[in-house]
């Protein structure tokens, strides 16, 4: 039984309409609003809408509907996503949404063992309706030539610019190539640079367009900026952890080095979390996923690995113990908070060699973020530190945090 749904004017199969009640979707986020009605006439799309803003929906539902249409469903939706975290929480979307339509679908992602191999070939070769890939691992299986995708009618590039970031553009290509011309194709990507349109140029067919909230944080993300100097981060992180409450925050280093080391520290300190890196195997990384979303592990220490491939809704903390090197990766960060319409706060601990990437990222979110002051944050308004979100002036190094000159002279 269907409820009366803002989805309802969509005109979607009442067994859609039941999954999104049971997923508890009462009202279409605006990509969605833009991008169902689109998919559903059979247009090719493309879409710019960061992860956050429901728009892993807003190509699932349209694809579920079409396909509880048809026939034969084998292999006829193939959606492409650059991580395998990412294709696990498609996969988990269809599912819910799909679970009162007789759709199947599978993941395929790389890592794991042989009998993680054999399952998926398995899986691709006896068939699901709807495929979820990274496209280095579906690629190495197209490559055996045991199963085609001849029926195929829709293809989805999730997170493209992330796709082609991760160097997938070639395995993209092949895959396409291989793929029926006849299709309804539908790109999803957070940022629209020249070689996203190109990209689009060459696979998609007189395209309609959406863009929703270009590249930036959602609004209800409180963004708070620390000029911190490196060996006082930890002491200011640890008593933002003690100041600010929160149920889960996710705390991003710019290695993997880094993570593992604050993970130890913070332990010791007495703050339970965990350490989500690449060098986790994909069962690793899914139990702390599950400790996580389930509210049993309060924090996660990870690297920008986290910063795609995370779709729990309840984070209202995320900490930059570095500033990401692009200003994508900020965004992409921070996004984890503030999703379905909740409430989030963010925390980038700044020094002063990060004051230019600093100012990019306050370039790309479109206004300036102001600092919040701290104490002992060891940081003093030297020139070359006092450059507002500015430069290191003349492009000399900055000296490193704790150095002091040696005055005594030879
Ligand atoms: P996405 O941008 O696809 O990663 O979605 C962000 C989060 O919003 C996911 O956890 C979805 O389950 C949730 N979501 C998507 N669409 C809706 C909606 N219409 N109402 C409520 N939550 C939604």
């Amino acid at each position: 039984m269907s409820e009366e749904s803002g989805f309802d004017r969509f005109g979607l199969h009442p067994d859609v309409l039941d999954g999104l009640a049971a997923m508890g979707f009462k009202k279409p986020s605006p990509v969605q609003e833009q991008a169902i009605p689109l998919v559903l006439e059979g247009k090719d799309l493309i879409a710019c809408a960061q992860t956050g803003t429901g728009k892993t929906a807003a190509f699932v539902l349209p694809l579920i509907d079409h396909l509880i249409s048809h026939e034969k469903r084998h292999l006829s939706a193939l959606i492409l996503t650059p991580t395998r975290e990412l294709a696990l929480q498609i996969d988990q979307q269809i599912e819910g949404l799909s679970y009162y339509s007789p759709i199947s679908s599978i993941p395929i992602y790389g890592g794991g063992d042989g009998a993680l191999w054999d399952q998926q070939h398995k899986a691709l070769r006896q068939g699901a309706d709807l495929v979820v890939a990274t496209p280095g691992r579906l690629w190495s299986f197209m490559a055996t030539g045991n199963f085609n995708f001849d029926s195929l009618r829709y293809l989805v590039l999730d997170e493209a610019d992330r796709m082609l970031d991760m160097g997938f553009l070639e395995d993209i290509m092949r895959i396409v190539a291989r793929l029926p011309k006849d299709r309804q194709t539908l790109m999803f990507s957070a940022t629209m640079p020249d070689r996203i349109r190109q990209l689009a140029g060459s696979i998609l067919r007189d395209p309609a367009q959406v863009s929703i909230a270009v590249s930036r944080p959602a609004d209800k993300i409180e963004q708070m900026a620390f000029k911190v100097m490196d060996p006082h981060k930890l002491q200011v992180l640890t008593a933002l952890l003690a100041e600010f409450p929160f149920r889960s925050a996710l705390i991003f280093c710019s290695s993997k080095d880094k993570v593992k080391q604050l993970h130890q520290t913070l332990r010791k300190a007495g703050v339970m979390n965990e350490a989500f890196h690449s060098d986790l195997d994909q069962s690793a990384r899914e139990t702390l996923m599950r400790a996580f979303k389930a509210g049993r592990l309060p924090v996660l220490v990870g690297t920008d690995v986290l910063s795609r491939g995370i779709d729990v809704d309840n984070i209202d903390l995320v900490i930059n113990y570095d500033v990401p090197p692009d200003p994508e990766d900020y965004v992409h960060r921070i996004g984890r908070t503030g999703r379905a319409e909740r409430n989030g706060r963010s925390m980038t601990m700044v020094n002063p060699m990060d004051l230019r990437r600093w100012k990019r990222i306050e370039e790309l979110v479109g206004r300036s973020l102001p600092w919040t002051e701290r104490p002992l944050c060891g940081w003093t308004e030297s020139p070359a530190n006092s450059a507002g979100s500015g430069e290191n002036r003349g492009g000399r190094p900055h000296r490193k945090p704790g150095y002091r000159p040696n005055r005594t002279k030879k």
